[in-house]
Order: C-alpha cells, then structure tokens, then sequence
C-alpha cells in the first residue's frame, strides 16, 4: 500500500502547512520595519502563548540553547544549584550546570518516575541559587508536578529561580507560569509551535533579570540582557532566522484560530486536544495489554513499555517498514526498551486513531502472537466518545 510519511515523535513534530508557505515565501531584510513589526508581533503573542507578562525572548538556536543560557545567565562558579531528574533531559541540567562550574546537588528518580514533593522539601536548602527542572521529561513520557515544586521553590525565598524545561510541556500541559511563579520557562519551535527545529524561546521573570546583574558565568550569544534591550527595540541582537519568525507568526496565528479569535483560549485548545490524542492513546496500548512506562504520563507523549522479549527497536522498525510512522525508541539505557509516540503540535483524532490501527499491526507482526483487531481502536474511541458527551471542547481552526 501507499505510505504517507508522517512523525510521530516528541519533537521534530508535524509541520502546519501554513507556517511551511510562510516560510518559505518570506524574503525580508532583518533590519526593515516589515521584519521589525513580524518580530514585535510575535513577541507579544509569545506572552499570550506561554501564558506570561514576563518579557519573553525568541533566540535561534535549539532547545539546549536556552537551557544553557538559563544556566549562563543565572549563575556563577561555585553557586549552589539544585537539578531534579527523572531521564535523559534532567541529565542535561546536570551537565549543562557542571560546564559552568555550579556546585551541582542533583535529586535523581528512576526512568519513568516523578519526584515526591517530600524530598524536593529536603533537598532545598535556602543556598540554593537555582532549581531545574522538566515539566514533561519527554524521554520517559513523565509528568512533572510544576505546581507543587514551584510552591516548594517560592516558599524558599526569592533568592532561589525556579528555571523549567518546557520544550514539550508548553501546549500540551495547563502551566501558570506567573500564578506559580516561575521563574526561566522554556520552549522550542519545533514542538507545539509545530514549526521546524531552529527557534527556542523562554519566559523570564523579574527575579531572574535581577539576578542577571550579578552573576558572572561567561556568555556572549546567549547574553538574555542584550537580547532583551535589543528586543525592546523590535531586533535580535544577531541575525535572527528570519524565515522562522515568519513560520512562527503563521502558527500563533493558527493556535489563535483554535481559540476563535484569543490566542489565550487557543493555547489551551491545544492543551486540550493533546490531552485527548493522549488519553485515547493510553487507553489504546493498555487495552492490547501493553503497560505504560510513566507513573504519572504527560499528554506530549505516552511512552509504551516494549512487551517481554520483543526489543522495541523491531517495533520502531515495523512502524517505519509498514505505515512510514516514525515513532521514538528509548534513549540513553531505555533503548529497546520502550517506543513513545507523541502527541504534542500538530495532531489530531486521525493521527490517534491511525497511530493505533497501525500499532495492532505492528504488534502482531513484531510478536508474533494473535491481535485481535480493533481492540486498541475500540478503547481510544469509548475515551473519544465520551470525551465528547462531557462536552470536551471541540477544537478546529
Ligand atoms: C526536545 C527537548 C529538548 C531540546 O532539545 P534540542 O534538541 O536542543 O532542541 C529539551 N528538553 C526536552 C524535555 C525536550 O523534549
């Protein structure tokens, strides 16, 4: 049969169409006054897309980027910083905070576990200059209570910034980046912006531009303090991607079109409509007896255990072979252990139900046992159903 190729992996996600055209028709000088009132544009619905009236900054770069211009920005040698890490992007906190010579303390769980409160509250002494921390952890398909460490982390005192990795959890998790008081939340264009790798952006508070006066870690490009006075202006401080801030104005455009009009209702539409695709999903693999590997799963993913015996390689490979799906394999120590399909972006009911049809396949092929077809579909349309008969928002821009 005819293969469509499609992804279906926590990042590079699925591209709008409309953000691709305006791409690729975008030809502007960076220093014009078009391409200044795209930029200025953008920014302010940034706000309106994190949810935020701290001053937000779009930087061309990769996600890791902006964790390592938090880290840069907001610390010096020898301070003490607190990472919280459940997977192979907690790890990167800790890495990113060692190359800049933090005196790093690091509250680590197993793969697929998130962190009791309890021991975050042990773990905060009132030195610590920082915390870090995933809001999903998209190695493991792992939620992270941002609510309840933010609350731990501002009833320490304002001398510790909480910084979070928002790069799958913006658009497809309800987070108050203000009410709760984060400090640094970051985000990347090749996620829910639905948008090709190359942009990241972030959120940064009042507390945290103060600390910027005083900390000395090195930093050039990733100067936020430049950029912001730049920004203030309507520029980046270097040449920004132009073509992207294109494709990006496209996809907040459209995120705006999913709220009718307010780009606020939109961002959680999208929310909304990741929670389904993973709720249907979960249900889905759980009723082909398949586990899920997170105790507490994001809806940017659902990470599938592997069944016994079977290395979940050959089923990424299957899905790859039969339908051209690209789902993710584990990473680092959870290779062929796991396969995780995404919901984050760009998708929808079809994608769902079709990643599920496709997945009932694979599994018979892969393991040679008997499927009984229909058994993943009929368990994501019953959540599907009555998803609907709850009056779930609807959503269709
Ligand atoms: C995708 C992702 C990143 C960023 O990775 P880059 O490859 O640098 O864009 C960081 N954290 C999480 C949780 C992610 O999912």
């Amino acid at each position: 049969m005819l293969r469509k190729n499609r992804l279906f992996t926590p990042g590079p996600t699925p591209l709008l169409p409309a953000a691709q055209t305006a791409m690729a028709s975008f030809t502007a000088h960076h220093r014009t006054a078009d391409f200044r009132a795209l930029f200025q544009r953008v920014l302010v619905d940034m706000k309106e897309f994190i949810g935020t009236q701290n001053d937000v900054l779009v930087l061309a770069c990769s996600g890791t980027g902006v964790m390592e211009a938090s880290v840069s920005n907001l610390t010096s040698p020898g301070d003490k910083v607190l990472v919280l890490t459940a997977g192979k992007f907690g790890e990167r906190w800790t890495g990113l905070a060692k190359a800049f010579g933090c005196n790093v303390d690091v509250l680590s769980v197993p793969y697929g576990q998130t962190f009791s409160l309890n021991d975050i509250r042990a773990k905060l002494t009132p030195d610590v200059r920082v915390v870090f921390v995933q809001a999903t952890e998209s190695s493991t398909g792992a939620r992270h209570d941002i609510a309840g460490i933010a609350k731990i982390v501002r009833s320490n005192g304002d001398d510790t910034l909480l910084v979070v990795d928002a790069i799958t959890g913006l658009g497809t998790t309800h987070l108050d980046v203000d009410g709760w008081g984060v400090d640094v939340i970051i985000g990347g264009s090749q996620k829910a912006l639905m948008m090709p790798p190359g942009l990241a952006y972030c959120a940064v508070s009042d507390r945290a531009w103060r600390r910027m006066e005083s900390t000395t870690s090195p930093r050039f490009y990733f100067d936020l303090r430049k950029e912001r006075k730049s920004a203030a202006k309507g520029e980046s401080a270097y040449t920004p991607a132009t073509s992207l801030f294109a494709a990006l104005g496209a996809s907040l455009d459209f995120i705006r079109g999913i709220g009718k009009g307010d780009l606020a209702k939109g961002r959680e539409g999208l929310v909304d409509n990741a929670e389904m695709c993973a709720a249907m999903t979960r249900a889905g693999v759980q009723a082909l007896g398949l586990k899920l590997f997170a105790d507490s799963p994001a809806a940017a993913l659902t990470a599938v255990c592997s069944p016994d015996g079977i290395d979940s390689g050959k089923i990424v490979k299957e899905f790859r072979e039969s339908f051209d799906a690209v789902v993710a394999n584990g990473q680092g120590e959870m290779k062929g252990q796991l396969f995780r399909i995404a919901h984050i972006g760009y998708y929808d009911y079809l994608d769902t139900i079709g990643i599920l049809g496709a997945l009932e396949h694979v599994l018979a092929r892969t393991s040679g046992t008997d499927v009984e077809y229909g058994t993943a579909l009929r368990a994501a349309q019953g959540v599907y159903a009555r998803g609907l008969s709850n009056k779930q928002q609807l959503i269709g821009a």
